[in-house]
C-alpha cells in the first residue's frame, strides 16, 4: 500500500470500528507504520470528517514528538510511538475503549487462559497495565511493559491496545480481544472459568501456525530462503 492508501485504510478502519460497536465517538485511535514514519489519527476529529491528508505523520526513530499535518496527532501518540520504537515487528496499533475490555480494566483484572483464542495474543494471559493519566510517558511505559511478548494489553481504568504486523491483523485482534473480555466477564458471573494449562495454550499456538493465524515471516525471509535453496541446487 502506498502512503495515500495507508491513510485511507486508517480512516476506513476507524469508521468500521465505530459501526461495529467496538468504539464510541473519537475515543479510539489507530496508527500504522509507513517506512520510518508513523501515521496516526488526529486528535478529537469525527472519523467521518477525516480526509487522508488529515492523518498526522510522526518520525519513529528521531525528532521524538515532532509531527506533520494540518491537525494535531491523537493525544495518545506517546504509546503508539513508543510501541513502534520498542517492537520493530509491529506495523499497526489499535486503541479503543471497547466496553468489556474496559470493564475488566476498571476491575484491574488481567484476562487468563479462559479460552484457547488467547493463544492468538502470544501467550496464556493478557495483562492489565498499571494506571497512568492518558497521553503521558508513564502510561506509555506501563503499556510497553504489559505488552512484552504479547499482542494486546488492557490499560487500567481506560481501555485496551492491540498490535499487528498489519492494520487488518491488529483490528482482527481488537475484535477478538473484546469477544474474549466479554466471555471472561460472563464466565465470572457463573462461578468463574476453568483455565487452560500452559501446555494446552502452547499446543494451540502450534495449531495456529498451520492455520495461518500467526504472523507472516518478516519481509525478506521467504526470498532469502528461496535464494539459499537456489544456491544449493545450482
Ligand atoms: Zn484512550
Amino acid at each position: 500500500m502506498n502512503d495515500f492508501e495507508l491513510r485511507q485504510s486508517i480512516i476506513d478502519h476507524c469508521i468500521r470500528m465505530n459501526a461495529s460497536g467496538l468504539n464510541q465517538g473519537t475515543s479510539g485511535n489507530i496508527s500504522v507504520r509507513a517506512g520510518d514514519m508513523m501515521l496516526i489519527t488526529p486528535s478529537a476529529t469525527p472519523y467521518e470528517k477525516l480526509r487522508p491528508q488529515d492523518i498526522a505523520a510522526m518520525p519513529i526513530d528521531h525528532d521524538y514528538g515532532n509531527w506533520e499535518g494540518p491537525l494535531k496527532p491523537s493525544t495518545e501518540w506517546p504509546f503508539h510511538l513508543d510501541i513502534m520504537r520498542a517492537r520493530p515487528e509491529v506495523g499497526a496499533v489499535v486503541h479503543t475503549h471497547s466496553t468489556f475490555a474496559t470493564i475488566l480494566s476498571i476491575a484491574r483484572k488481567e484476562i487468563p487462559a479462559c479460552h484457547y483464542m488467547i493463544a492468538a495474543f502470544g501467550g496464556s494471559n493478557i495483562r492489565c497495565a498499571s494506571f497512568a493519566r492518558y497521553g503521558t510517558k508513564e502510561l506509555s511505559e506501563a503499556a510497553v511493559e504489559a505488552l512484552e511478548g504479547r499482542k494486546a494489553c488492557l490499560l487500567a481504568n481506560h481501555g485496551m491496545i492491540t498490535l499487528g504486523p498489519t492494520l487488518d491483523k491488529a483490528m482482527w485482534l481488537a475484535v477478538e480481544l473484546e469477544t474474549l473480555a466479554k466471555q471472561y466477564y460472563h464466565s465470572l458471573l457463573i462461578g468463574g472459568p476453568v483455565l487452560l494449562s500452559d501446555a494446552e495454550i502452547a499446543e494451540t499456538m502450534k495449531g495456529f501456525a498451520t492455520y495461518g493465524l500467526q504472523d507472516p515471516k518478516p519481509a525478506g525471509t521467504a526470498k532469502a530462503a528461496v535464494k539459499s535453496r537456489k544456491k544449493q541446487s545450482g
